[in-house]
């Protein structure tokens, strides 16, 4: 794996990458970041994540330092050629001289990391992983892709406690999402996500299985999904860049459906596999994932 980083425009071994004490990403969290996938040096879902990454950069009045060209290239710097990795990269606003909240009136440079890190991505849906169910104790922003996480780390480190691989939060009783990953369930042989809001993150996987279920006329729908729903369902997975499709086999302790991974599960897993190998094989090109 290649040890350099991307900061502020130098490529530099990352014990060499340094970021000053006054950077407002480090006392405030006031930044944001994206994660992408690559198979084989190929980035997937680079389109789409870099979209994403302006409208959050938007939110929090940040600017965008580079094209959606200039960031490619940085991407590809990094990458390994022959490896699965994932590209993480995060904008702070910057280091001011004052530690103020607003920053009005200060000038600063935003601070931009970006960095390549293996990931192993996986053969086999993995059965017997367990999901508990946690309050969303987040704010009212969750479609920002924020490096301000508390609350989701805190559900995880929760989760990992209690043996699982995820929390699934909840909010006034509606299911949101993973702490880092989108939910969906399958109930009498549909497929139900929770339906995009200012409540969940807009998972770039989660719409690339919904265009998957669309192509493979799997019956689906976006809507609300109750707790109680959920503790009655088939089966569940979990998605996200770096997890892909990730079966839930039990939930709070209890096994989901018969605590084996579902039929529907499986076919999302293998669509979403089938479409990482023509990413590969090169019989469909980075921009149309
Ligand atoms: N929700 C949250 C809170 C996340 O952190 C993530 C992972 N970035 C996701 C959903 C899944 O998003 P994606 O599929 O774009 O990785």
């Amino acid at each position: 794996m290649n040890h350099r980083v991307f900061l502020n425009g130098d490529f530099i071994p990352e014990q060499q990458a340094l970021i000053p004490v006054m950077d407002r990403g480090f006392l405030f969290a006031d930044g944001v970041y994206e994660v992408i996938p690559a198979y084989r040096g190929k980035l997937f879902g680079v389109l789409p994540h870099l979209e994403r990454l302006q409208r959050s950069l938007d939110a929090l009045k940040l600017t965008n330092p580079y094209s959606q060209s200039r960031w490619q290239s940085i991407f590809r710097e990094l990458l390994p050629a022959q490896e699965d990795a994932m590209i993480y990269l995060q904008i702070t606003r910057g280091a001011p001289q004052e530690r103020q909240h607003h920053w009005q009136g200060q000038t600063m440079e935003q601070t931009v990391l970006v960095k390549s890190s293996t990931m192993v991505s996986p053969q086999q849906p993995k059965a017997n992983q367990g999901a508990i169910l946690v309050e969303d104790q987040r704010w009212q922003r969750c479609d920002i892709k924020s490096i301000s996480l508390l609350p989701n780390i805190l559900a995880r480190q929760q989760a990992a406690e209690q043996n699982a691989v995820e929390a699934i939060m909840h909010r006034d009783q509606q299911i949101t999402e993973g702490s880092a990953s989108n939910l969906f369930m399958v109930s009498d042989g549909e497929i139900i996500t929770p339906e995009v809001s200012s409540h969940i993150l807009a998972g770039v996987t989660r719409k690339i299985v919904l265009r998957l279920l669309e192509r493979e006329g799997i019956p689906y729908r976006e809507a609300r999904v109750d707790q109680q729903q959920l503790m009655q369902a088939d089966e569940l997975f979990i998605t996200s860049s770096t997890k892909e499709i990730c079966p839930i086999t039990r939930l709070n302790a209890q096994p989901v459906g018969d605590g084996e991974v579902g039929r529907l599960t499986q076919q999302v897993f293998l669509g979403y596999k089938q479409l990482i190998h023509q990413l590969v094989t090169g019989s469909i090109n980075e921009y149309e994932i």
